[in-house]
């Protein structure tokens, strides 16, 4: 296999869904400054806009790109905004923070929702997202995380999709740190706007986002946003007529993307991508395994973007130790988001390989034995958890 860029300066590897270890190539394109007036920026704009519709292959240019400044929960704020009507109602599919966070955007912005929420191990499927549509007709849109990475889920959109548009609503997908790694493609999932950020599966750095609609749902946003600087609309026109951004654009990170775009196209595109994720994804789970460790969800719901492990029940185990000793051997992990059980989380995106992910177990076996901890198992409670929560509730669905 051909070897990744280097990305180090000496710096750990970002074991985290974002900001994640980009390469130095992505790093380096920074030195530079640029006049967001510029036609040699505009065209970076136009071109990186071109590039992320190719990756949904919208065969029938249905849809357009709009890139917002900010975080991704700006851009989900911002899409929330411009397409939920100001009367409208919102079914919220919610199994995890990213989920919750939607559901308080909306209760901010002023739209109704309803929510049905999976706690932290399942996922929302499309037989209950069907009923709760027919049971109630004055729910316009439906949203879903897409990749769920506060435990690692990935949520069966394909099948949300279809009981949406089969009871005639629209589709909203937060595709945060599942586009580019994971297929989301408009001939095959019917949507009406998805967000994703520049410091995800692309490996770009923080700075912005963006949104991907259809165009007729675009032009039918004007004036409804909530906001001026997260008017969806609005900046899509202005993008569209001048090329540029309606407000200072993150310029350098801008000029990072583009780089991590060739970078993406290099090595394959969205399959190329997750192909490599999902690698990491099992040398990374197979290795925690043979240490003991247990994984949150069972292995069909598995992403290749993050995983959540158990902590183990050792009393010598303590979370903080951990992550310090695996921080001075240089790698920086993710404390856990869950409302119930211990837990820790393992990113496999970013500027590594499945080499990156054998050196992680390594470092983790090794950091056990220093903190003293004998085995990696959970506790007994937290899988019985596990267990009742999914086995059972599995069979029926
Ligand atoms: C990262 C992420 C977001 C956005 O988080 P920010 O901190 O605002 O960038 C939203 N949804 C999901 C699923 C995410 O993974």
């Amino acid at each position: 296999m051909s070897a990744l860029p280097k990305p180090k300066l000496g710096e750990p590897y970002l074991l985290t869904p974002g900001p994640l270890t980009t390469s130095y190539a992505v790093k380096q394109t920074m030195l530079r400054d640029w006049g967001s007036w510029d036609s040699d920026f505009r065209e970076i704009t136009s071109e990186f806009r071109q590039s992320l519709l190719a990756m949904i292959h919208d065969t029938e240019n249905l849809f357009d790109c709009v890139p917002m400044q900010g975080s991704g929960t700006f851009c989900v704020e911002a899409m929330l905004g411009a397409f939920v009507l100001c009367d409208g109602k919102v079914l919220v599919l919610s199994n995890g923070a990213y989920g919750k966070r939607i559901a308080q955007t909306l209760a901010v912005i002023n739209r109704d929702y309803v929510e049905i929420d999976k706690g932290d191990y399942l996922p929302p499927r499309g037989e209950e997202v069907f009923n709760a549509l027919r049971d109630d007709p004055d729910i316009s849109h439906v949203v879903v995380v897409h990749c769920e990475t506060s435990s690692g889920i990935v949520n069966p959109i394909a099948e949300i999709s279809e009981a949406v548009y089969a009871q005639g609503r629209e589709l909203l997908i937060d595709s945060m740190s599942a586009f580019g790694a994971l297929p989301l493609e408009a001939n095959e999932i019917r949507f009406q706007a998805l967000a994703s950020s520049a410091n995800k599966c692309i490996e770009g750095v923080p700075g912005f986002g963006f949104i991907i609609a259809r165009k007729d749902a675009l032009a039918a946003a004007k004036g409804r946003s909530h906001s001026l600087s997260l008017d969806v609309h609005a900046q899509w026109k202005y993008m569209n007529t001048t090329g540029q951004w309606r407000f200072t654009p993150p310029t350098h990170t801008v000029v990072a993307f583009r780089e991590a775009l060739k970078a993406h196209s290099a090595e394959g595109g969205v399959s190329g991508r997750g192909a490599r994720y999902t690698k990491n994804r099992d040398v990374l789970v197979a290795g925690m395994q043979a240490l003991g460790f247990e994984t949150l969800l069972n292995d069909r719901w598995l992403s290749p973007v993050i995983v959540t492990f158990f902590c183990p029940d050792d009393p010598h185990f303590e979370f903080s130790a951990f992550y310090d000793i695996l921080k001075s051997k240089g790698f920086i992990i993710y404390p856990g988001k869950l409302t119930v059980a211990d837990s820790f989380r393992i990113g496999c995106i970013g500027q590594m390989d499945h080499r990156v992910m054998k050196n992680v177990v390594i470092a983790i076996k090794e950091t056990l034995t220093e903190m003293g901890v004998k085995t990696a198992a959970p506790c007994a409670a937290a899988l019985k958890e596990k267990t009742i929560l999914t086995v059972d509730k599995e069979t029926t669905l």
